[in-house]
């Protein structure tokens, strides 16, 4: 029995904040983890723009329903979930998602939560667990799952680590030259070519 772990931002779907930021026009909102390495200082820094703009729940999620999956993303999903079980694991906040998992047709997703006041404003976020995509991995091989997984960053290097076969997709060069040991694709059909085969090795 196989699952197969897709990781969300930058493949199936746009980098949620960046996007957001170039909607809203929010430039500040670009930082990332290469910016400010520290993840809490920058999820800080985050909120409190989020605060300043007067941009609560609703008017996020509004401008995040305008975002669209890449293209084929959509077709390439439903088609791997025929054939095998599919969850998500990401390190976005099911809040931020939802707009974009009503479009890819509600997949499983695993991710982490924001902290929302009566008035719908984000006051706080609530990570589920450390390593998070590799903890996923290793409890579904615990149920006895074989686990193949994709993702394109380094936040998803210890859940390929952890799977039964893992694979980059449209990674960074910086990503792609630290991780020789993981087959690279950019192409949707050549992913779920990869899948395949790794499913016919593992039987
Ligand atoms: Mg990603």
């Amino acid at each position: 029995m196989q699952v197969v772990c897709l990781d969300l931002e930058g493949v199936l779907v746009p980098e949620i904040w960046i996007k957001f930021a170039e909607k809203t026009g929010i430039d500040a909102l670009k930082a990332t983890t290469r910016d400010i390495p520290d993840y809490d200082e920058l999820m800080q820094q985050r909120l409190r723009l989020l605060d300043e703009n007067n941009l609560d729940l609703a008017a996020i999620q509004a401008v995040i329903a305008e975002l669209s999956p890449m293209p084929g993303a959509r077709e390439f999903l439903d088609s791997l979930r025929e054939k095998f079980q599919v969850i998500i694991l990401s390190d976005t906040f099911y809040e931020f998602a939802r707009p974009l998992m009503a479009q890819l047709a509600w997949p499983t997703l695993f991710c982490h939560k924001l902290e929302v006041s009566g008035d719908g404003r984000v006051t706080d976020y609530l990570l589920r667990q450390k390593d998070p995509k590799r903890q996923s991995v290793k409890a579904l091989k615990q149920l006895k799952y074989t686990v193949f997984a994709a993702g394109d960053s380094y936040n998803d290097t210890t859940m390929l680590e952890e799977a039964d076969a893992g694979f980059l997709f449209r990674a960074p060069q910086n990503v792609i030259d630290e991780f020789p040991q993981y087959k690279v694709t950019t192409e949707y059909t050549e992913l779920a070519g990869f899948f395949d085969k790794a499913a016919l090795n593992a039987t």
